[in-house]
């Protein structure tokens, strides 16, 4: 019934874990470990094309980013379905991450950092909030579902949560050598990126990642705010 994992990503939309922590889940699965998405939205509305039909996109994101964590080496990918721009932060989403934490077991949990400020996509914010509070109190206390108990899905305590897009980076991690898979999995999700991952696009992202490793003896860096729980 749980299937212990390492490392557990909730993702709003297909294509943030790529840009927010591929290179890491990469480096991790390389190191045996295993990795699990749950990607909330189903990005029906993430196009700026006029002719393509919502559910044809749906169907071409969630292949795009099956393709992505294939190649990264995640172990299964989770669909949630949610309408994209949909998110809110209710009973109903927040119980359904409580699930799959206490079912999968996760040491680290990666998601978006809901207190970036000003212009963030809502699906962002509400997906970062939704994720903190389920990992505490709601996955960690006995009473909180005493449904999910009785399934056999016991309180679990997180060790550590990475959250991306954070303007508060306290933390980095190593993607020197995982860089190039990082913008292979980001290629995947050509309805987003069509020709966008250039040569040119691809020095940027280098650039950024440098940037983020900046005074570390290594070249490039993924930066997280990263909270270690004391439980
Ligand atoms: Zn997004």
């Amino acid at each position: 019934m749980t299937k212990q994992v390492q490392m557990m990503v909730v993702t709003p939309h297909p294509d943030d874990a790529e840009f927010g922590v591929a290179g890491t889940v990469a480096r991790w699965t390389r190191e045996g470990k295993d990795v699990i998405y749950v990607v909330c939205t189903n990005g029906d509305k993430g196009s700026s094309d006029n002719n393509v039909k919502p559910d044809e996109l749906v169907r071409i994101r969630e292949q795009e980013q099956l393709a992505a964590a294939k190649l990264l080496g995640v172990r299964e990918v989770i669909f949630l379905h949610y309408p994209d721009q949909t998110l809110e932060d209710t009973p109903e989403f927040r119980k359904e991450i409580v699930r799959l934490i206490r079912t999968y077991r996760p040491e680290t949990v990666v998601t978006a950092d809901p207190y970036r400020r000003y212009i963030w996509h809502r699906d962002h914010r509400i997906t970062g909030q939704v994720t903190l509070d389920a990992i505490f109190p709601y996955a960690r206390d006995f009473l909180s579902y005493p449904d999910l108990l009785e399934q056999g899905l016991q309180p679990h305590k997180v060790k550590e949560v990475l959250l991306w897009g954070s303007e508060d980076p306290n933390h980095r991690s190593n993607i020197t050598d995982t860089f190039d898979i990082k913008v292979a999995a980001l290629r995947c999700h050509q309805s987003q990126v069509g020709n966008r991952i250039s040569p040119e696009l691809e020095q940027r992202l280098r650039d950024r990642h440098k940037m983020m490793a900046e005074g570390e003896d290594y070249e490039l860096a993924e930066a997280f705010h990263r909270v270690e729980i004391q439980w």
